[in-house]
């Protein structure tokens, strides 16, 4: 993708969002706002917001990253992915304090670092300054003075073209040293915290709230919830609501299609296929009377139903290699025709 392409489609992707943890809370109020605040207490709370959200932020990546890299095998849509996650002061309501909470001189750092990735591998960790990228310096990148996500959208943009381009990225710390990671094949998605308690899918993006209460979960419960948005992108959910005029009927369709998928994804990255069951039982009761009581959502008693039935249908398919290739094996609810899981897409799709 051209860099006039990405960037017309920045606005798209950004505008419905709320930046990250613009949150800070108090701490970020404009001076006279907290005025009963002592500047080390507004200090300790940034520090503290700061950690709490690259906690966040690490958690989300570590389990996307296995989600994405264990099911490429089957994805129809797949790129070259490094595992990291990056911050730039920018995109905060004071810059400067944030940059002072985390010791760094640049606006831009390495935020979360996803285990087992080719990040990982090269010894990258939360807090290292990115000074450039290829022969992208980010000092070349302008940003407004505060809260602008623009410039970490490209530099996010500038690794994922150069990794599709060369299948590596050069990465230059700010000590001079330059790491070139090779990308490992990945799902197509990415992966974002964000302010507010929602989780969602884009089509491009799972977007989870900060304050989303599956936090306080598990990690295979969290993961379950992960796969189910993410199915959403990797089956392209979102294209064909939007083809149909997005009935209701449809998007309860996909819905009960996302749930479905959760255990197959589950599997391929390693993580328990009833988890999926064991987050619906938990989060039903509790959560159940909002969300899930509309009429696009089926109630969670069926979704635990549905889930646990893939559950056993990959208990049963366990003995063949390939077991959870869901792109030979996966009922389709949201697509007509029979054939495999892309049986729209095209021929070399049988390849995978
Ligand atoms: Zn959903």
């Amino acid at each position: 993708m051209s860099r006039a392409a990405a960037l017309a489609l920045l606005p798209a992707l950004l505008a419905p969002l709320p930046g990250p943890a613009a949150a800070m809370p108090a701490s970020a109020r404009a001076p006279g706002e907290g005025a009963a605040t002592a500047p080390d207490s507004r200090a300790g709370a940034l520090a503290a917001d700061l950690a709490a959200l690259r906690a966040a932020d690490h958690r989300l990546l570590a389990i996307g990253w296995r989600l994405v890299t264990g099911n490429a095998p089957y994805c129809e849509q797949t790129w070259p992915s490094i595992g990291l996650l990056l911050q730039d002061t920018a995109a905060f309501a004071e810059p400067a304090a944030v940059s002072a909470a985390l010791g760094i001189e640049g606006p831009v750092a390495v935020q979360a670092v996803a285990p087992g990735s080719p990040a990982a591998a090269a010894g990258l960790a939360p807090g290292d300054e990115i000074v450039a990228i290829g022969d992208l310096p980010v000092a070349a990148i302008e940003a407004a003075p505060a809260r602008d996500w623009r410039r970490l959208a490209r530099l996010h943009e500038a690794i994922e073209r150069a990794l599709v381009r060369d299948g590596s990225v050069a990465l230059t710390l700010r000590d001079g040293t330059v790491l070139d990671l090779a990308g490992v094949p990945a799902c197509r998605s990415r992966f974002e915290v964000i302010a507010g308690k929602r989780a969602v899918a884009d089509g491009r993006r799972v977007i989870v709230g900060r304050d989303f209460p599956a936090f306080g979960y598990d990690e295979e419960e969290l993961a379950a919830v992960v796969a189910h948005e993410l199915a959403h992108n990797l089956l392209a959910h979102r294209v064909w609501l939007d083809s149909r005029g997005r009935k209701r009927r449809d998007v309860r369709l996909s819905e009960r299609e996302a749930d479905r998928l959760i255990p197959w994804l589950l599997a391929n990255a390693g993580y328990d296929p009833r988890a999926g069951v064991r987050f619906m039982q938990r989060w039903g009761p509790r959560h159940g009377g909002g969300l899930f009581r509309k009429r696009t959502h089926d109630g969670w008693d069926e979704r635990v139903e549905a889930i646990e039935a893939e559950a056993a249908l990959l208990d049963r398919l366990a003995a063949a290699p390939g077991a959870a290739d869901w792109s030979r094996h996966f009922r389709r609810d949201t697509t007509s025709g029979g054939g495999g899981i892309y049986a729209a897409a095209s021929a070399d799709s049988s390849s995978r």
